[in-house]
């Protein structure tokens, strides 16, 4: 059994939030890049350009990629074989939450009730951390600043089981063509399909943690992601709603086994800002 003690994922996280909130991950930077090239809307090229400017200021000022650096979500890979030693892990994660919301200067966005007074925690914790017990030895942390502006756009339908995919390229077209400039495209488009309710919305959101381009290891799915980002971008919706053909610089789906009766399908969209960071303990 390996020992980790939970000081050390306290200052992971807090560094995961800093880089997280401040550099745009290469391979989202790259594909804005590769639709600056393709988009033939001179607004739509503007506001690419803008994009990039704004990622480039961001990383050599040390400044947040955008003002709501969002909802911390945290997603623990945590080893059969690992021990958290001198504290409890949830206590560790939301502490590294709050220092690096404070270390880095971060707009804090929670608030302690959804109801009544609404009054800001000023830490941005609690973070919404999901974990899932792996085999092995270590810790894998993914680190996701979720924006107000694209995590409100998500939906969720459960379709007649017939349904089929027409009905997930449906639904998720309709999704994204709703939510306009709302979600600040382009986007990064998650989607699960199966499992129960809170299975397909869970997977549409760790869908987001992949690299783009990073195609699903199902040949189906993997065809279904490519016919939905180009639905997607037959949309015209554009960067920034401005119109264009870069609504959406990829789309993730991830699938499980489902009931008989039931086809869930969940969307949960992430904005040009898909900021996400990793370590591996
Ligand atoms: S949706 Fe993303 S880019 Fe838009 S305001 Fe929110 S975090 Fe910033």
């Amino acid at each position: 059994m390996r020992e980790i003690e939970a000081g050390v994922i306290t200052e992971a996280v807090a560094k995961l939030a800093v880089e997280a909130t401040h550099f745009l991950p290469e391979d989202v930077e790259g594909a804005i890049r590769g639709a600056r090239e393709t988009e033939q809307s001179p607004l739509g090229v503007q506001i690419i350009d803008e994009i990039l400017e704004n990622a480039e200021i961001a990383r050599e000022q040390m400044l947040p990629l955008c003002q709501d650096t969002g909802t911390a979500v945290v997603h623990l890979e945590l080893g059969q074989d690992v021990h958290i030693t001198g504290g409890f892990i949830m206590d560790a994660v939301n502490a590294g939450i709050e220092k690096g919301y404070g270390d880095g200067y971060l707009r804090k966005s929670i608030v302690a009730h959804p109801f009544g007074e609404r009054k800001n925690t000023g830490t941005n914790t609690p973070g919404v951390i999901h974990t899932e017990i792996v085999p092995g030895d270590k810790i894998h942390i993914g680190f996701m600043p979720k924006g107000g502006g694209c995590e409100n756009m998500s939906r969720y339908q459960n379709f007649l089981p017939g349904a089929g995919r027409e009905a997930v390229i449906k639904f998720v077209c309709e999704t994204v063509d709703q939510s306009g400039g709302n979600p600040c495209p382009p986007l990064v488009i998650g989607v699960g399909v199966g499992g129960t309710a809170e299975k397909a919305m869970t997977m549409a959101k760790h869908s987001l943690f992949r690299k783009i381009g990073q195609r699903s290891e199902d040949p189906e799915v993997s065809i279904l992601e490519k016919t939905l980002l180009d639905a997607v971008n037959a949309l015209g919706v554009g960067p920034q709603a401005v119109g264009g053909s870069t609504t959406a610089l990829d789309v993730f789906v991830e699938t499980y086994p489902t009931h008989i009766t039931a086809l869930p399908v969940a969307v949960n969209i992430q904005c040009h800002s898909a900021r996400t960071k990793h370590t591996v303990l």
